[in-house]
């Protein structure tokens, strides 16, 4: 029975130091170390990243605000340059047109060499112009500074113009003869009575506005470019003049920049890559000036910011992990310690003690851990203590005997030394108890048992057998010694003062191992040596012969 129920206990204690044992060897999210762990990367990370992501949205809107005025001053200030240069060519064009020699060679019938060499003359001043030439009021031409006049592409209804107007602005074009980007651009000829006479019309090349333009765009932040309307570039302040093909941007683009008004649109560039911009009409052609920037350029502040951010964010992780890990190790630590030490206690060791961990609720539970190990400890002692122990006598029962004997045989082989047994039974007890009460027979068996107490010695051992029969254990005694001994006992027990007395007992001796090798041969060696003092007439000692045969127990 009682094997069973230890087998259970350390059944049931291997079962559960195996789940210890796999649980905190994982991570488990519903594990202390699991939540430490999550906490702690959770409140370094959510308010990182809010503080980053908002740091970051605000630094960006900073930025796009500076951006957008920035573009938008240079794109306005572009369109007034190229405004500027429109009206500043006209107005030469209107000089050269208010010349005596024009207006004599249109309205007089000069001859036309002269306004010929004089156009040449202005042409040679000014390097704007590829060619100057004179045409009558049906464009034919009447004279031109070029030897060979390239004829002029004049829009349609072009002497309209000069009434809605007081120059004309052709569309820009890639001219073959000069191989540069020109547009026409002209002036009416008046005659004296105020009705168009010809115009002066000049293709004029864009390399004074190229050079304004790049000027400008060092000074600004972007890129600075002329287009049409149609989205056709004419000049841009990183590589001057357009080219043959005349890049043009998408008129959904072109279209979208000029309705943006003041503000700045993403678009994708003349050169594909995705852009800041921001455009401006011009107030003296169909054209519109406009500034971009690179969005990675605009942001890069923004994103460096960021990146910066997650950088830091990165390594507070890094350390608020390895805080975390550490703290939640300190934690589990010892609670693991305390979860080890109770599969132990349930499984039924009770000598565990843990040491003591600090402060706090771990150091406090650890400390009532203790106690009731320690509580449990005691009881389980006290419990063992009276399963062995004798209630009237205070000595040890059948069963501490049964315990002790193959130890003593055990260590009498070790030691190859001799113990001695001394079986003692009350003499005529029934008779004691039927004359002076079952309570004053127990007070008989209590003071033999002081008697056999006081006569041994503290290694020899004295239990009651049963009923009114004792059992003494004399370690390492020899026959004649434990003879000796009972018989002191025997006279002692015999001189006690008691009532109804004298009380007398018989005692059976024998020895290990001459009389039997074990528990039970020694046991019944002393009982048949009992019997044999009883029967030769009781109070007296009688020892079991070396042979061990019953019929060979004599008195000693
Ligand atoms: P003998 O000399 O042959 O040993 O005679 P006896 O009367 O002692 O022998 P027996 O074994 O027949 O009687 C033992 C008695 O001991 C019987 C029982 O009433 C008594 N007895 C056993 N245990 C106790 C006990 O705990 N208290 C008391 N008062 N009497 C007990
Ligand atoms: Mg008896
Ligand atoms: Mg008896």
């Amino acid at each position: 029975m009682l094997e069973s129920s230890s087998d259970w206990c350390e059944e049931r204690g291997s079962s559960v130091r195996q789940q210890i044992q796999k649980g905190p060897s994982q991570f488990r999210l519903d594990s202390i170390r699991g939540q430490i762990l999550a906490f702690a990367i959770l409140a370094a990370l959510v308010p990182a990243l809010i503080i980053s992501l908002i740091a970051y949205a605000q630094s960006r809107r900073a930025l796009t605000e500076k951006i957008t005025q920035e573009l938008v001053t240079t794109g306005s200030q572009a369109a007034r340059e190229a405004d500027v240069w429109l009206r500043e060519r006209l107005y030469d064009l209107r000089v050269f047109a208010s010349s005596s020699v024009v207006s004599e060679t249109v309205a007089r019938g000069g001859r036309p060499e002269r306004l010929a060499e004089y156009l040449t003359s202005v042409r040679a001043r000014f390097a704007d112009y590829e060619e100057l030439q004179l045409v009558d009021a049906k464009a034919g031409p009447v004279a031109s500074s070029a030897p060979h006049p390239s004829p002029v592409r004049l829009p349609a209804e072009w002497g309209r113009s000069f009434e809605s107007s007081r120059g004309l602005v052709g569309e820009p074009y890639w001219d073959k003869t000069a191989k540069k980007v020109v547009v026409v651009l002209g002036v009416p000829v008046l005659q004296g009575n105020g009705q168009i006479a010809g115009a002066l019309v000049a293709r004029v090349n864009f390399t004074s506005l190229v050079q304004v333009l790049q000027a400008f765009g060092a000074r600004s932040m972007g890129h600075v470019y002329l287009t049409t309307e149609r989205g056709a570039l004419i000049v841009d302040s990183r590589s001057g003049s357009s080219g043959r093909d005349m890049t043009s941007m998408a008129p959904e683009v072109a279209n979208r920049l000029l309705a943006a008004d003041g503000k700045i649109v993403e678009h994708r560039g003349f050169d594909g890559v995705e852009v800041l911009g921001s455009a401006q009409r011009l107030s003296q052609a169909a054209w519109f000036a406009a500034a971009d920037m690179p969005v990675g350029d605009a942001y890069r502040q923004a994103t460096r910011l960021r990146n910066l951010a997650f950088v830091v964010i990165g390594g507070l992780l890094v350390v608020t992990t390895l805080v975390a890990y550490w703290l939640a190790a300190l934690i589990a630590r010892p609670l693991r310690r305390l979860t080890s030490a109770a599969a132990k206690v349930s499984a039924g060791d009770l000598s565990v003690g843990l040491p003591a961990a600090g402060g706090g609720e771990v150091g406090y539970l650890t400390q009532v851990f203790n106690t009731m190990v320690e509580s449990l400890r005691k009881n389980r002692e006290e419990l063992e203590r009276m399963s062995t122990t004798d209630q009237l006598t205070g000595l040890g029962n059948r069963r501490y005997l049964m315990n002790l004997l193959p130890q003593e045989i055990e260590r009498a082989r070790r030691a190859a030394k001799p113990f001695s047994i001394l079986m003692l039974d009350v003499d005529h007890f029934k008779k004691y108890n039927d004359n002076h009460g079952h309570q004053a027979g127990d007070d008989v068996l209590a003071r033999v048992s002081m008697v056999l107490r006081d006569s041994i010695r503290p290694y020899d051992c004295a239990a009651r057998y049963g009923g009114e029969e004792f059992l003494i254990v004399l370690s390492g005694a020899s026959l004649e010694h434990a003879r000796e001994c009972a018989e002191r006992i025997r006279e002692q027990v015999r001189a006690k003062q008691i009532e109804g007395g004298p009380v007398t007992v018989s005692i059976g001796v024998a020895e290990y191992p001459s009389h039997g090798d074990t528990v039970d041969a020694v046991i019944g060696q002393a009982d048949a040596a009992l019997y044999e003092a009883k029967r030769a007439g009781r109070d007296r000692v009688t020892c079991a012969d070396a042979q061990g045969s019953e019929q060979t127990v004599e008195t000693c």
